[in-house]
């Protein structure tokens, strides 16, 4: 008998939408059948839809180091919220960052204690720690991540070009995609040094010191440099529909390249950011709607292949200020990412419920190379989510279950309200309560050959 039975929900399968039972043991989908026997428990899910459990690839948690920004336990309640089951946090800005195996093991510690959903880690490039990516692949990271413009943070330095492709020859030895935040830093500070100089401190004047061309010439320096390491990339938070097609020319020319934006980008304009000010503060920027709209069209056409949230909140007081330039960049928003796909996406634009499965769960699965993950089939965990499509709510402070209740969703009304989300056969989430608290474990790539032709030593 299994452990528990789904009922009637109609389940965004791999191969199209059924209504149908699930049954789940051990913690696994065991059965997807028009009807299956009784379980010890069983969820009504008449009228609700069924999605694979939302997998982020790319948000901060801040710890060890900066619970004080966030932290695992209220980071993963609210994923789990927006029907999450496992993130990848980024090497910063917990401190210290991951970029040894040290650093690493501190922070799969840290998390194995306060998170309630699976996780994965991603290690740093930065310059001077190529020796340690072995190491990281060791411990299991799902990847390394490098910045192409200033992260921000004095203790997580920008990947010069060398120090970038170096990393990726490493990276491609131990088979892991690096991650790069593609902006360029010449053209960045050269116009926020300009923008200094001339006394222009304001939202529209950080706008400007980000144009999209930054981000389209440091996705093509990348996915040269990618294409020359024979790595796999993946460019983080692409916010502009040229940004796309710049990923797709490199792919075309034989870049090994998956392609991410953010809900944000989906979901607000420039003229959002202008009106919601420091909350809605992000690098890449926010773009115009023509941008957006071009953005949408890549997604409504198959061409990214992941949304992620880039959830990246910072205390009050860091959000404050005179100078736009100088408050920390970074929108929280872990807990709306499914819920822009299904209002801006499903509802507004005919997104399908199969590609949003694709984007949030299935793709990142196999890109990351997660075991049993990623989608409603026989064998594959027990993870989903429970949506009433039909269910409209506002965001609201109540809701919300980051640390700091500050985020440009606030009083967003979404169409698709997430019922309960289930993690490995347990809920974690139900009815606007977190349910189980010990569920989540690390996550980890399937294998990770070495490849021992390839040197790691000096290249060039
Ligand atoms: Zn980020």
């Amino acid at each position: 008998m299994p452990d528990l039975v789904v009922r009637g929900g109609s389940l965004v399968t791999p191969s199209g939408v059924v209504r149908a039972d699930l049954a789940v043991e051990d913690g696994c989908i065991c059965a997807i059948a028009p009807e299956v026997g009784g379980a010890s428990e069983e969820i009504d899910a008449r009228g609700l839809t069924v999605l694979p459990g939302v997998i982020d690839v790319h948000l901060h948690f801040n710890q060890p180091g900066r619970e004080d920004w966030e932290g695992a336990a209220t980071g993963s309640r609210a994923l789990a919220a927006g029907g999450g089951v496992a993130f990848f946090d980024m090497p910063l800005n917990s401190t210290p960052c991951t970029v040894g195996r040290a650093e690493f093991e501190a922070k799969r510690c840290a998390l194995e204690k306060s998170s309630i959903t699976d996780f994965g880690l991603w290690g740093g490039i930065v310059p001077g720690n190529r020796d340690a990516l072995g190491e990281l692949a060791e411990c299991g990271a799902i990847g390394f991540k490098a910045f192409m413009a200033d992260s921000g943070l004095p203790e997580f330095p920008r990947a010069d070009d060398l120090t970038l492709f170096e990393g990726m020859r490493e990276a491609a030895r131990v088979n892991l995609p690096v991650a790069v935040h593609a902006e360029s830093h010449e053209i960045t500070q050269a116009l926020a040094r300009r923008a200094a100089e001339e006394g222009r401190r304001g939202v529209r004047d950080f706008l400007n010191s980000r144009p999209v061309l930054a981000e389209v010439e440091a996705i093509e320096r990348a996915a040269l440099l990618a294409r020359e390491a024979g790595a796999k990339l993946h460019v983080v938070h692409i916010s502009s529909g040229r940004g796309v097609a710049a990923a797709l020319e490199a792919r075309a020319r034989g870049t090994d390249i998956s392609i991410e934006t953010c809900a944000h980008y989906l979901f607000f304009t420039e003229e959002d950011g202008e009106r919601l000010g420091a909350v809605a503060k992000c690098t890449p920027p926010l773009r115009d709607a023509c941008e957006q709209a071009a953005l949408w069209d890549t997604v409504l056409a198959g061409q990214v292949d992941v949304v992620a949230s880039d959830h990246s909140p910072a205390p009050p007081a860091m959000k404050r200020g005179d100078d736009f330039f100088r408050i920390w960049g970074g929108i929280a928003g872990a807990q709306c990412t499914l819920a822009v796909l299904l209002e801006a996406g499903f509802h507004a634009r005919g997104l399908d419920l199969g590609r949003i499965a694709e984007l949030t769960a299935a793709y990142p699965s196999r890109r990351f190379r997660l075991q049993g993950k990623g989608g409603l089939a026989v064998g594959n965990d027990a993870d989903f989510v429970l949506v009433d499509l039909r269910g409209a709510y506002t965001v609201e402070e109540s809701g919300l279950f980051q640390k700091h209740r500050s985020t440009p969703y606030m009083g967003a009304r979404f169409r698709g309200a997430i019922r309960r989300t289930v993690l490995r056969g347990r809920g974690v989430f139900a009815d606007g309560r977190i349910m189980n608290t010990d569920v989540g474990k690390m996550l980890r790539p399937a294998s990770f050959p070495t490849s021992t032709t390839e040197g790691a030593g000096c290249i060039i």
